[in-house]
């Protein structure tokens, strides 16, 4: 086996944190040329980046002090750190028992520091993430690698099935998993080369989520849930959505860039939500201004949101609170056993007497049995639910008008329960009054109660929840 020591073309800094006095070793006139560290680590390089990021934040800036670097390093780069690990036991550089990526985050965290007029720390809400890229030899490291372990990275391996093209690099996660079988003997066949040019790189800044919930009630009957609304013919006006009249007012105030609007359960477009409300959270995302929702300003803040969002009409909100991501993600879960209450003012083209509204109460509690309805056929997989009716009390308005109060099951299709959707729906309040299906219809609707205690209350005599 030769003992001939891989010759190496490094940049200054590499040679002193790395190499140190060891031979075989060139120094590069261009740092970029460096075949460890491609230039990524030279003051330049450093500068230029510190530029972009106070660049960056003049144009945008979050009311953040602090900040997180996170530095996606180019792949061919970790590669190469690997190899002369093995190939160069030699080297005695100042920092060459430091792992690489340290060395980097090193090298940028006081000068991005400054750059930025943030402190870098380890637990921040606010993520500046750098990407660099320098993929001049990326085809020639796959090869390398493909070579090497052709059990891995088998040509066609993962495309044989689709029509994609084949990769032209190798991922990260590839890399890691032969990184342990890379010895000298493999390491040697690699050529090393120097780039030709400089790496670039793009800046991220991501901001922790600000989940915002709180309760909705709707009072129009021609405003949709969600501007994605499921009703073909439903007018589409910009802004004309709860979730729009919501999420646009806490966006703006905030400075967020994208909102989710979750709700517990969905109204037609055409049902009011009355009582205390529909449960609902709002995710705020990659937020630039999140002071007056830190420490204990949130309760007042967001009074004054809820203010906002409350005038505008048709819509009012309630109990605005921020909640951690924890309890936020709490909302949807265990949806089916949550209960719903609902008014409907019905018609019937038959008159029904008392004798028959008491013998269709006598059925409750009851389980229907729902057959996917004519109307959402199209979009929602066919399928038989059964659900619960818990109670149901009748108001009799005349022989062909009446109001039926109902306490269900969450997800229960309560148009198609009364009318029972072509005989879809079994039994139908239709078929317990012993009317035809059809002859039952609803006029209006409204829920006028969704049972569940959100936003989530702390224990009597807490105090409450801090934000950072
Ligand atoms: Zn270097």
């Amino acid at each position: 086996m030769s003992s001939e020591k891989t010759p190496l073309v490094f940049c200054e800094l590499c040679v002193r944190q790395i190499s140190g006095d060891a031979e075989n070793v060139t120094t590069c006139s261009e740092s970029f040329e460096c075949q460890l560290c491609f230039g990524i680590m030279d003051q330049s390089m450093i500068d230029e980046v510190g530029e972009k990021v106070q660049e960056e934040l003049q144009k945008l800036p979050y009311d953040s002090n602090s900040f997180i670097l996170a530095l996606n390093l180019p792949v061919g780069q970790t590669l190469r750190e690997i190899l002369v690990n093995r190939l160069r036991p030699d080297f005695n550089g100042t920092l060459v028992q430091v792992p690489h990526k340290v060395r980097n985050i090193d090298g940028y965290l006081k000068k991005l520091g400054s750059y930025s007029g943030k402190r870098p720390t380890l637990s921040s809400d606010l993520q500046l993430m750098i990407t660099f890229e320098q993929d001049e030899s990326d085809f020639t490291d796959l090869q390398f690698l493909q070579s090497a372990f052709p059990n891995d990275f088998r040509v066609g391996k993962r495309n044989r099935y689709s029509h994609q093209e084949a990769p032209t690099s190798c991922s990260k996660q590839q890399l890691q998993q032969v990184t342990g079988r890379i010895n000298e003997q493999i390491a040697r066949k690699y050529v090393f080369k120097s780039p030709t040019r400089k790496c670039t790189f793009s800046l991220q800044f991501e901001r922790d989520p600000v989940f915002v919930a709180g309760r909705y009630c709707k009072y129009s009957r021609c405003l949709p849930q969600s501007p994605w609304s499921e009703d073909k013919d439903a007018p589409r006006e910009p802004g004309n959505s709860v979730s729009e009249k919501v999420c646009d007012v806490l966006k703006k105030q905030f400075g967020a860039s994208d909102s989710r609007f979750v709700t517990s359960g969905r109204e037609d477009i055409d049902v009011r939500m009355l009582g205390n409300g529909r449960p609902f959270v709002v995710e705020l995302r990659n937020c630039r201004i999140t002071l007056p929702v830190r420490g204990l300003n949130y309760l007042e803040t967001l009074k004054s949101v809820e203010e906002t969002i409350n005038a505008q009409k048709d819509i009012k909100i309630n109990s605005l609170t921020r909640v951690p991501r924890e309890l936020a993600e709490k909302l949807c879960v265990g949806e089916e056993d949550k209960r719903k209450q609902y008014c409907a003012y019905c018609y019937s083209i038959l008159p029904i007497s008392d004798e028959q509204f008491a013998a269709a109460r006598s059925k409750i509690p009851l389980t229907i049995v729902q057959k996917t309805p004519v109307r959402v056929m199209k979009r929602r997989a066919l399928l038989d639910r059964e659900r619960t009716i818990f109670s149901m009390d009748f108001l009799k308005l005349d022989d062909h008008h009446f109001e039926v109060r109902l306490e269900t099951q969450a997800g229960t299709y309560i148009k198609e329960f009364v009318h029972g959707d072509f005989g879809r729906t079994r039994p139908s309040l239709a078929e317990l009054l012993h009317v035809e299906n059809g002859e039952v219809d609803i006029l209006e609707l409204d829920v006028e109660k969704v049972d569940l205690e959100w936003p989530p209350k702390l224990k009597e005599g807490q105090p409450p929840v801090k934000f950072r």
